[in-house]
């Protein structure tokens, strides 16, 4: 058996074509991004550039604000407010991490809830798990689009997340609950995560460890998920799963580079819109 290849990039194409169609059925409104950036962390500096040219090509408006790493919290604080406030800005986004003297807990839940288009804040967070209107995070977020765009319902069958972390692991579980799937989480403490793993017909790798999940780790026939972000000896990037390997045993499974990743700004154009169009409401 080979299992079929999720291919990310092009579920990404297809929601993106879908975006541009609503910006333009969007009357009297651009939507608008703020991106802030602080320091000169070079991974920071690729993904904002990623998100503004993604922004560009859709016609979403972006605004980068840029800040030396020796910005004053409070400085920042009252930035976002003004953001908060500014007619012309939908979404609004702090790249973490950031410097050590400023709380990214206190950064985040100054961002209205209704402008978080990373869906971290504590009162999205909260409606992802109550109901409500809320903004989900975008990776997670991503990924059950793609189960979507591939027809594999969550409902009914057991899904093991690998990582609990507040951006990937722990979100995930809770959409894939919300879809009426059987959640386990697994992370650095479990014992044994074989056992949990090869018990997955649905198995989200978000660990960030390079060949965690081996062919060993999995059930016959498991869609298999790779969130991971590693590189190889060769520098090349590679996620957590052994993909060689598991496509072999897998119904379906995600590569790495062209799986999840793609997804993820996607995700955060889509937030923007879905925002954008409930100001317009
Ligand atoms: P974190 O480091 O915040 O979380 C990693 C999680 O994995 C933790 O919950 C940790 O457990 C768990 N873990 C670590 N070691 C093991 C192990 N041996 N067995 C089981 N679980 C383990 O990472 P993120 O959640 O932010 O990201 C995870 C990966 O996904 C990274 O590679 C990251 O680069 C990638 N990523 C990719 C994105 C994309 O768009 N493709 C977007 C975001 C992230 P514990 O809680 O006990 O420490």
């Amino acid at each position: 058996m080979s299992a079929e290849i999720i291919d990310g990039k092009k579920i990404a194409q297809t929601m993106r074509a879908q975006l541009k169609d609503r910006i333009n059925q969007l009357e009297d409104i651009t939507p608008g991004l703020a991106v802030i950036l602080i320091g000169d962390n070079q991974a920071s500096k690729t993904y904002v550039s990623m998100k503004q040219k993604a922004c560009e090509d859709l016609g979403i408006y972006s605004k980068l604000v840029k800040l030396p790493d020796t910005v004053k919290e409070s400085e920042l604080l009252d930035i976002i407010q003004e953001l908060n406030e500014d007619q012309l800005i939908h979404g609004i986004l702090v790249q973490l991490p950031l410097p050590a003297h400023i709380s990214e807990t206190s950064v985040i839940e100054a961002i209205y809830p209704s402008k978080d288009v990373d869906g971290f804040h504590p009162i999205n967070i909260g409606r992802l798990q109550a109901g409500g209107e809320a903004f989900y995070p975008c990776t997670p977020n991503g990924i059950m689009k793609m189960l979507e765009f591939q027809e594999i319902d969550p409902a009914g069958k057991h899904a093991v997340v690998v990582g609990r972390s507040n951006i990937v692991g722990k979100p995930m579980g809770q959409l894939l609950l919300g879809k009426s799937a059987t959640v386990t989480y697994c992370h650095s403490k479990t014992a044994d995560l074989k056992t949990h793993t090869a018990q997955a017909d649905i198995l989200i790798a978000a660990a960030g460890i390079r060949n965690l999940i081996t062919a060993d780790h999995i059930k016959s026939g498991a869609v298999v998920i790779d969130v991971g972000m590693n590189r190889d000896e060769e520098g090349k990037l590679c996620g957590d799963v052994d993909y060689d390997q598991c496509r072999l045993k897998a119904s379906a499974i995600t590569p790495v580079p062209g799986g999840v990743g793609p997804m993820t700004i996607t995700m955060l154009l889509f937030n923007t819109v879905e925002s954008a169009e409930r100001f317009s409401r």
